[in-house]
């Protein structure tokens, strides 16, 4: 009969390396997931690198992309816009990943719908998933696919690479509508763009931040919780000051969730937090009209 060490592949030397990273994990002073999350960011990130080898390649400063024949005439917009994005996503987050990120193209939305995480919206431009940005081609929704302006301003790139750098510098450690949040407020600051519906005003109510902390992609409204996520963060550094929402950062960075990170950066409880960020949004969050769209 064989013995359990037998059955596992590997072996004694796979327990005794599983046995060395608890123990290793366990001296660690950051949450364990903290500790090996980036890990396993980066094996993804080999993985889809590996399957994507054979696409064409351009590499700028800071980005590696891959795209298909198709979009031999649009890769230099995107690099643009990459670029383009890099240092105010940086400067905002005040945190820059160490090498360089895999910035992927499909020429169509069915190839998109096809890739790796995918779990978004049909009529997205793009997501974040793995360690890798994943856009849609400017061919496939931009009325003039050839204007670097209207791409940088309108496209996804601004958006996605503050879901990236986010994900590196907290390593995991945030919420749905954080994320979201923060990738809302970096287009607005930056590019001035607003995602504004007939549905999302912030006028009413909303929902709670209980639902927005639990159930993020669940609710069924997704343009008003996006809203309401840009109004919170836009809060933080608008009305209590950037260096704040540095701070909230600087917390998510070592390990403090989102709430407390929050609650200990500006001083007020969560549910203070949810009143006035309403309160405030009510006001000075700008409202969808027909005219202006
Ligand atoms: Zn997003």
């Amino acid at each position: 009969m064989r013995t359990f060490m037998q059955t596992i592949p590997g072996g004694v030397p796979l327990i005794i390396g599983l046995a060395l990273i608890c123990l290793i994990v366990s001296m660690v002073p950051i949450r364990p997931q903290m500790w090996l999350y980036p890990l396993v960011r980066q094996a993804v990130v080999l993985k889809i690198n590996f399957q994507t080898r054979d696409m064409l390649a351009r590499e700028t400063p800071h980005f590696f992309i891959r795209y298909t024949e198709r979009d031999a005439d649009s890769v230099d917009m995107v690099a643009t816009a990459a670029e383009a994005a890099y240092e105010p996503v940086t400067a905002t987050l005040n945190y820059a990943p160490e090498k360089k990120t895999l910035i992927l193209i499909y020429p169509d939305r069915q190839a998109m719908k096809g890739a790796y995480g995918w779990v978004g919206e049909s009529n997205a431009m793009g997501f974040y998933w793995g360690g890798v940005i994943q856009i849609l081609s400017p061919k496939a929704w931009m009325k003039n696919s050839q204007s670097v302006e209207e791409f940088i301003t309108t496209g996804p790139l601004a958006h996605e690479y503050t879901h990236l750098v986010l994900d590196h510098l907290a390593r995991g450690n945030y919420t749905r509508w954080f994320t979201e949040g923060l990738a809302q407020y970096v287009e607005y600051k930056v590019n001035g763009y607003e995602w504004l519906t007939a549905e999302n005003g912030l006028s009413g109510g909303g929902y709670s931040f209980k639902e927005l902390d639990h159930d993020f992609d669940g609710l069924p409204n997704q343009a008003l919780a996006y809203r309401q996520s840009l109004a919170a963060v836009r809060y933080i550094a608008e009305v209590q000051g950037d260096a704040k929402l540095t701070q909230v950062l600087a917390f998510l960075k070592s390990g403090v969730p989102v709430n407390k990170a929050i609650e200990r950066s500006l001083g007020m409880d969560y549910a203070s937090y949810e009143t006035m960020v309403n309160l405030w949004a009510q006001n000075n969050m700008k409202q969808y009209s027909k005219i202006a769209n």
